[in-house]
């Protein structure tokens, strides 16, 4: 006779993880979570999150693979290393007990998030007003981005090479940026549009000054005051916008929310939140874990992740086959080939939170909820599952091996509810190498917008949970 089994294992509950939380653990909750926003408040571009990366990596003993192989270097279980992509995309691993031949355990997220890219010839006078153009970035509600500080990132690149970085807008004394909007009282045509089409993205025009030069002689006087400010304080000319790259984003730090502060509202979460939690995990693994670990913070995501930097470069395969070579034995795309299978892989990325202002586009029993834990999301896509990374039930089974094991509170879910929309992450690039690939990382609500909120249970959880996957070392078979 089989034994009987107790009620309770029977049913499949969800619950509020704060109630079951240790002090100890709320402890380094807060830590966690406190360095994630410092982290959040620097990395406001996704140049900015590489080097902040890089800066934590190096103090962690992190070495840059491209100096090691310059320097032909031999690699050993247990060494850092990192390496570069044009200053936007970062690969950083720590090399395990097993050959990289048996496979990596990789924890994959995106540091771009959508944003307002200023054009190639952005500047102009109207209305007494200088204005810099833009071009949108990214999957933005255009409405959510008018009346609101914005601040100024990026750099101008001269033709000999010297580069000039700014950002004007996130120091207390900063002046700050806007793009205008229509008052009220003069909306009755804008009114009556639909909200996709109330913001014309041709004129999501940044409203930069005011006052006129001294030039007498000058047509445009705003214009040039503009370009004197520039001048004298950066040292570009007009010409300069030509080879820049400045982004405008929502200006200031991000803060704690909710008068229990169980909460962060912050610009970029989607996706730098689960960036930070992969960087964190991996600076954070103690000894040598037994497959490699590798951490990957790509550029390009929000918008297909097409371009040198992005996932569809070969950038990460190239990487594995440098690491291979600096391991000793012979070089061969096989052994990439096989490397490269036999990897496991969370794919880092946000997922949308259950929102009683929202209710009608989720299905309940499987929408991420707030303070549930880490979201594994099993498959992407939209309408039937089109163009989902879907992951297996044998590798999903794994995953909840590893974090009932670690402690990790974690929810499965899916975005959104059927025929509602849909989206999709880095896993499916991934996918293609034949690697077990899944979902996983922070639910957030207003996901895009320009100040999106998170809960810090969610984000320490899905800190945790990244940790016990780069450590575990599979079944032994
Ligand atoms: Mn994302
Ligand atoms: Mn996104």
């Amino acid at each position: 006779m089989a034994k009987k089994t107790p009620k309770q294992a029977l049913t499949y509950t969800r619950a509020n993880g704060y109630e079951k939380l240790s002090p100890a653990e709320s402890k380094k909750l807060e830590a966690v979570c406190t360095e994630y926003r410092d982290f959040l408040g620097k990395a406001k571009t996704e140049r900015k999150a590489h080097d902040e990366a890089i800066e934590l990596l190096e103090a962690a003993g992190f070495q840059d693979l491209d100096g090691l192989i310059r320097g032909g270097a031999a690699l050993k279980p247990g060494d850092k290393v990192f390496r570069s992509c044009a200053g936007k995309t970062v690969l950083a691993a720590v090399l395990g007990q097993q050959p990289l031949e048996r496979g990596l355990h990789i924890v994959g997220g995106h540091t771009d998030s959508p944003r307002l890219d200023v054009k190639q010839n952005p500047l102009y006078e109207s209305g007494e007003m200088a204005l810099l153009d833009t071009h949108y970035y990214g999957g933005i509600r255009k409405y959510q981005w008018v009346a609101m500080p914005l601040a100024l990132h990026g750099v101008f690149v001269k033709p000999d090479g010297k580069k000039i970085t700014i950002a004007i807008g996130e120091e207390p004394g900063d002046p700050v940026f806007c793009i205008t909007d229509l008052l009220p009282h003069l909306a009755a045509d804008q009114g009556k549009k639909t909200l996709a089409e109330s913001h014309d993205g041709e004129n999501l025009d940044v409203l930069v000054g005011s006052m006129p030069s001294k030039d007498k002689k000058a047509k445009e006087k705003i214009k040039l005051r503009v370009l004197e400010l520039l001048h004298e304080r950066y040292g570009v000319t007009e010409e300069d916008f030509l080879s820049a790259e400045l982004e405008f984003v929502p200006a200031g730090p991000p803060r704690e929310a909710g008068i229990d502060r169980s909460l962060i509202i912050g610009y970029g979460q989607d996706d730098r939140v689960c960036a930070y939690a992969a960087l964190r995990a991996l600076l954070d693994l103690p000894g040598t874990p037994r497959y490699s670990s590798c951490v990957l913070l790509c550029d390009k995501e929000e918008i297909g992740s097409v371009g040198a930097t992005g996932m569809y470069s070969n950038f990460f395969e190239n990487t594995v086959s440098e690491m291979l070579a600096l391991c000793g034995g012979a070089y061969s795309e096989l052994v990439l080939k096989r490397a490269l299978e036999n990897s496991w892989m969370l794919s880092a990325d946000v997922n949308a939170l259950f929102d009683p202002l929202f209710a009608g586009v989720s299905e309940k029993k499987n929408a991420a909820m707030l303070n549930q834990g880490t979201c594994l999301t099993k498959y992407t896509g939209a309408r039937g599952k089109s163009g989902a990374s879907d992951a297996s039930a044998e590798f999903v089974a794994q995953i909840r091996r590893i974090f009932k094991r670690a402690g990790v509170v974690w929810q499965a879910a899916e975005l959104g509810k059927v025929d509602q929309g849909g989206g999709g992450t880095i896993a499916y690039l991934m996918a293609r190498y034949g690697m077990n690939v899944v979902d996983c990382g922070v639910a957030l609500l207003s996901m895009h917008a320009p100040w999106e909120v998170s809960g810090k249970f969610d984000i320490y959880m899905t800190y945790k949970g990244f940790l016990a996957f780069l450590k575990d070392g599979r079944n032994a078979k």
